[in-house]
C-alpha cells in the first residue's frame, strides 16, 4: 500500500498536467530539477503581492513583513535539517555557490601548501572544480575515494587516504549520475576521528532521505532549493556555529557589515557575514513553503514510495535486451542510469521525448564517474514521489521498442 495518495499529490503539481507531443508529460528529470507544488507557487505570489520589500526590519511595515518571512524561512530550514540554531543556516544561490563559499572562505583560511582534500569518484563537478581551483592556488592536493563496480565508495580505500595532511573530506550523499546512496555517516565519523573537517553535498539527498545535522555531525552540509520542490536561485550552506564563526567573509558589501569606515570594516556574525547584498528573499520564502510541503507528506513516506518505484523500474528495465544499467549499488535513491546497445544516449532521449517523457542524457556534470564505467554519457531517468508505475511502464515500452529494432 502506498503511504500517501499519489494521485492527490499529483494534483498539487500543475505542470504534471502539461502535454508534450500530444501526450501527458512524464517528468523523469527530477535529479536535474523538481517541479513546484501549487503551495510554493502561491507562496511566491503572496510574497510579491503583500510582503515585498528589502529586509531592513525597522524601516517600515513591509520591511518588517519581508524580514519576518525571510527569517522565518531560515527557521524552517533549520528545523528541516535538524540544525542547532538559525545562525548555522546561510542562504546562497544553490549547491554550486555553497561549495564555492566554503572553498573561498574556510578553504582560503585553512588549506595550505601540501595539504590534502578528499572527494569521492562520484562527485558532481560542483564538488570537484572549486577544490581543484583552491588546490592549484595553494599548492594543495585533491585525493579521490575510488568506487567498486556497483558504484559504491570503497571505505577501506578511503581510510587509507586519510593522513596528517588531510584537511577536508567533501563527499556527496547521493550520486546524481548513478543514484548511489553513500555511507556519509561512516565517512564523517572516520574523518572526525582523524580531526578532519567534512562537507556533505546534499543536493540529491534532501528530497529523498531524512537528514539530521545532530546525528550526522558534519561540519558543512549544502543543498539547492530547486531540487526539493522549491524555487531556483536559492540554496543553503549549513555550517557548525563554531566553524562559521571562525571563517572570514567571502564577498564584501551591504548587509554583511556592522560598521564601515574607509580605514576598516567590522563584519557581522554568521550567517549575515556570508550574505552580502540583497539576497534572494522571495525564493528563500518559497523554499520554506516547499520544505513544509515535504514535511506534510513525510520524508520517510516519500523515501519508502520512491524506493518501491525505483525497484519496479529497475526490474522492468534490466531484462530488456541491450540495456546496461550503470550503478547497481544495493543502496540507491531515485536514479536509474543506463545505456542501450546500438543507440546514442541522445537518440534514446529523443525517442522518449517524442512520447512526452523527459529524461536527462549526457554526462550529468559528473564526467569522472561515467568514465570510471567506460562511458561519456548515459540516459538518466530520475524519480520523485509524484511519479507512478504507469509512467515507468510508458518509459519501458519505448525502450523495449527501440531495443527490438536494434541496429
Ligand atoms: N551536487 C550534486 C550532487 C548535484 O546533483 C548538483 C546538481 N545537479 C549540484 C551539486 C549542483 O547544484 P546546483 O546546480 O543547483 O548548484
Amino acid at each position: 500500500h502506498p503511504p500517501f495518495d499519489v494521485h492527490a499529490v499529483r494534483r498539487d503539481f500543475p505542470i504534471l498536467q502539461e502535454r508534450v507531443n500530444g501526450r501527458q508529460l512524464v517528468w523523469f528529470d527530477n535529479a536535474a530539477t523538481t517541479h513546484k507544488p501549487q503551495a510554493v507557487i502561491d507562496r511566491l505570489a503572496h510574497f510579491y503581492a503583500h510582503e515585498n520589500s528589502n529586509i531592513h526590519r525597522a524601516a517600515h511595515a513591509l520591511a518588517a513583513r519581508a524580514t519576518d518571512a525571510y527569517e522565518g524561512a531560515r527557521e524552517t530550514v533549520r528545523r528541516f535539517i535538524g540544525a542547532a540554531s538559525v545562525e548555522e543556516i546561510v542562504f546562497v544561490r544553490g549547491t554550486t555557490e555553497a561549495v564555492n563559499l566554503v572553498a573561498k572562505s574556510w578553504g582560503a583560511k585553512n588549506i595550505g601548501e601540501g595539504d590534502e582534500i578528499i572527494v569521492s569518484h562520484l562527485e558532481h563537478h560542483a564538488n570537484i572544480v572549486p577544490w581543484q581551483q583552491l588546490a592549484a592556488e595553494k599548492g594543495a592536493k585533491l585525493r579521490v575515494i575510488p568506487v567498486d563496480d556497483s558504484g559504491q565508495v570503497i571505505l577501506e580505500a578511503y581510510q587509507r587516504l586519510l593522513n596528517s595532511r588531510t584537511k577536508l573530506v567533501s563527499v556527496t550523499q547521493v550520486s546524481n549520475a548513478l543514484g548511489t546512496v553513500v555511507p556519509v555517516q561512516e565517512i564523517v565519523d572516520i574523518a572526525h576521528r582523524h580531526g578532519v573537517r567534512t562537507l556533505v553535498d546534499g543536493a540529491q539527498s534532501v528530497s529523498h532521505l531524512r537528514v539530521d545535522m545532530q546525528a550526522l555531525d558534519t561540519d558543512f552540509f549544502v543543498f539547492s532549493g530547486h531540487k526539493i520542490f522549491g524555487p531556483t536561485g536559492i540554496g543553503v550552506v549549513y555550517g557548525k556555529r563554531e566553524v562559521l564563526e571562525d571563517m572570514p567573509p567571502w564577498q564584501g558589501g551591504g548587509n554583511m557589515i556592522a560598521d564601515v569606515t574607509f580605514e576598516r570594516t567590522v563584519f557581522h556574525a554568521p550567517p549575515t557575514r556570508f550574505e552580502a547584498g540583497t539576497g534572494n528573499i522571495a525564493d528563500a520564502v518559497g523554499l520554506a513553503a516547499a520544505l513544509e510541503y515535504v514535511e506534510r507528506i513525510g520524508i520517510e513516506n516519500i523515501g519508502r514510495y520512491e524506493h518501491a518505484l525505483l525497484d519496479y523500474a529497475t526490474q522492468h528495465m534490466r531484462p530488456i535486451p541491450g540495456v546496461r544499467l550503470v550503478g547497481t549499488a544495493r543502496d540507491k535513491a531515485s536514479v536509474l542510469s543506463f545505456v542501450l546497445d546500438g543507440y546514442g544516449t541522445g537518440e534514446v532521449g529523443q525517442a522518449l521525448n517524442q512520447e512526452g517523457i523527459a529524461v536527462r542524457t549526457g554526462h550529468h556534470c559528473a564526467q569522472p564517474i561515467l568514465r570510471r564505467f567506460g562511458l561519456e554519457a548515459t540516459v538518466r531517468p530520475s524519480l520523485a514521489f509524484y511519479n507512478t508505475c504507469e509512467e515507468v511502464d510508458r518509459m519501458v515500452k519505448v525502450v523495449r521498442q527501440l531495443a527490438g529494432k536494434r541496429r
